[in-house]
This record gives C-alpha cells, structure tokens and sequence, in this order.
C-alpha cells in the first residue's frame, strides 16, 4: 500500500492512473476505521482497477470543537487494516495544506440540508461538501462509496455531484451494525459500557418501528411513538423523524420509501442512525 501525504503527489499520481486507463474507488473516511469502513472499502474492489482511502478528520465539518478535539484517531491501527485489505493507496492530507491561511471557499447544498443533522448541526453539511468536493478534485475517482449509516450525508453528496455535473458515480452500502444492533460508528469508543446499553435502545426502536411498518402501520406519528418507547433514560434525542429518502421532505403517511433518521446524545457521545422503510418490507412479510 502506497501512503501519500501531499497533495500535488496525490494528484499527479491519480492523473497517471488515469493515463493508464485505470479507474479509481474512493473511499473518504475520517479513520478510526471499523467493518462498516471495511465494507465500503471491500466493496470498493467491485467499481476501481485501484482503491484510494482518505483518512482525514475534517474540521469544517465539526460545529462543536470539543467533538473535534476529541474525535478518535488510530492510525496506526488503521495503517494495518487497509494494509490487510490490500488498499492501493492511502492519502492522508495535512490540515494546513487542505486549509491553507486565508482559504475561502466552501460549497453549499441549499434545502437538503435545511432539517435533521443540518439544523441540529450548523455549517455541518457546508464543510462535508467541501472537502468532499476538495478531495474529489485531488483523488479524481471515478466512483465513490459511502454508507447509509449517514443517510442525509449521503443525499446531500448526490445532489452535489447532479448539481454541480462532476463525473462521478456515487455507491452507497448499507449500514453495518454490532450483532446487537448498535450502528458501527467511530464515536462508539468513547461509550462506556452503560452507555452503550443505552444506545442500544436508538437501533431498538427503529427495529420496532420498522416491524410496525412490515405489519401494514403507515401513520409517521404511530411509528415515532413506537420508536420512542423504547428510547431509555439517559438518551436525550435531538431528533426522529420520518422522511422521504429522496427528497428528504417530512412525510405524515409512509407512502413511499423513506428513511427513519435519529440522532440522539448518550452522555457526550452524539449518535445516528437509520432504517430505510420501503414497500418491498410489506412484501416480505406477505411473500
Ligand atoms: P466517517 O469516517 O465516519 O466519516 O465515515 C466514512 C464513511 O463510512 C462514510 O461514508 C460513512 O457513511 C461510512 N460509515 C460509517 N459508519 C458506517 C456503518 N456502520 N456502516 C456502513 N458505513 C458506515
């Protein structure tokens, strides 16, 4: 596995590659990988000659600086898990040279990123569009991969790619998840064992819901009140809601796929996650 730092070497390797007439998966992560990285990076290997990982934690992205300063890092570790993977290239980028002084410009996503995280977490979406855009331009991938497990993340990186006519083909995986439930996350390491009992109750209650779903409800209400039945003390919610999974517009009735998004506080450990809700659950059940 090749590691690149810098920048312009980032480039002109990628330019080079494409010479070759190889195509590029990229894989963008903030490190601190888990299986869930692992599964975009395996399934990377279905859509590239070559597979390119970032790693780098983006603060134009952190609206608190405390979650920032504190976000986890392994490198090391993670160095010999993408080494284990067979990853052709890791591109660590420095903060300075992606951030230089004086640096201005930012790309913005208008009404997508209007509710949920975005209201919850201002400037959020505006620093992932740009340096997903920042990347994009280094690492020239043909196609990227992302994980559902960031669904409103995942929409918005769409629309960016559609509205700004970059040539790149967007994946997205489904969410990973521990046998228990819980949604794989970086920020799962900093859970102290009671805390992450009480997370558990977040995947939970969309399970709940979604059975509800299965079983024929459509009401968003009935499934959000099923939801939070399960949510325990020591869980504060920063929001559920029930949304149309393309438009990300709010929905009363689930009368098209949607997606169930949360996201919640357990101690100071912020947390999503998801499940989608679509016709073919009613099926399954009736097949
Ligand atoms: P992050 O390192 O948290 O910025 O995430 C990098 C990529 O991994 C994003 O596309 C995430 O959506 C994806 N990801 C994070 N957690 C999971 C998970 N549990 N399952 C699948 N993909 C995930």
């Amino acid at each position: 596995m090749k590691i690149i730092q810098d920048i312009s070497e980032m480039a002109a390797f990628a330019r080079e590659l494409k010479r070759e007439g190889k195509t590029i998966a990229f894989i963008p992560t903030m490190g601190c990988l888990h299986d869930g990285h692992l599964d975009l990076i395996k399934a990377g290997a279905d859509y590239g000659n070559v597979r390119v990982v970032s790693i780098f934690v983006n603060p134009t992205q952190f609206n608190d600086p405390s979650d920032y300063q504190n976000y986890p890092i392994a490198l090391e570790k993670d160095i010999a898990v993408l080494k284990s993977a067979q990853v052709d290239i890791l591109f660590i980028p420095e903060k300075a040279a992606l951030y230089p002084d004086n640096y201005q410009t930012y790309v913005d996503v208008t009404t997508l990123t209007d509710g949920m995280c975005g209201a919850n977490r201002p400037g959020h979406f505006r620093g992932v569009t740009t340096i997903v855009t920042k990347l994009f331009n280094i690492v020239c991938p043909d196609t990227a991969i992302f994980g559902e497990k960031d669904f409103q993340q995942l929409a918005v990186i769409r629309r960016m790619v559609r509205d700004l006519n970059m040539n790149i083909q967007i994946i997205s995986r489904p969410t990973v998840r521990e046998s228990d439930g819980l949604a794989l996350s970086s920020r799962n390491k900093h859970l102290c064992a009671s805390d992450r009992e009480k997370a558990l109750s977040l995947s939970r209650g969309l399970f709940k819901a979604g059975r509800l779903y299965s079983d024929g409800a459509s009401s968003t209400q009935d499934l959000i009140n099923a939801a939070k039945d399960e949510i325990v003390a020591g869980v504060e919610i920063e929001y559920m809601e029930i949304r149309d999974s393309m438009t990300l517009e709010p929905l009363d009735i689930i009368d098209k796929r949607a997606v169930f998004a949360i996201a919640a506080k357990v101690g100071r450990t912020r947390l999503i996650d998801n499940i989608i809700l679509q016709e073919e659950d009613h099926c399954k059940e009736l097949c």
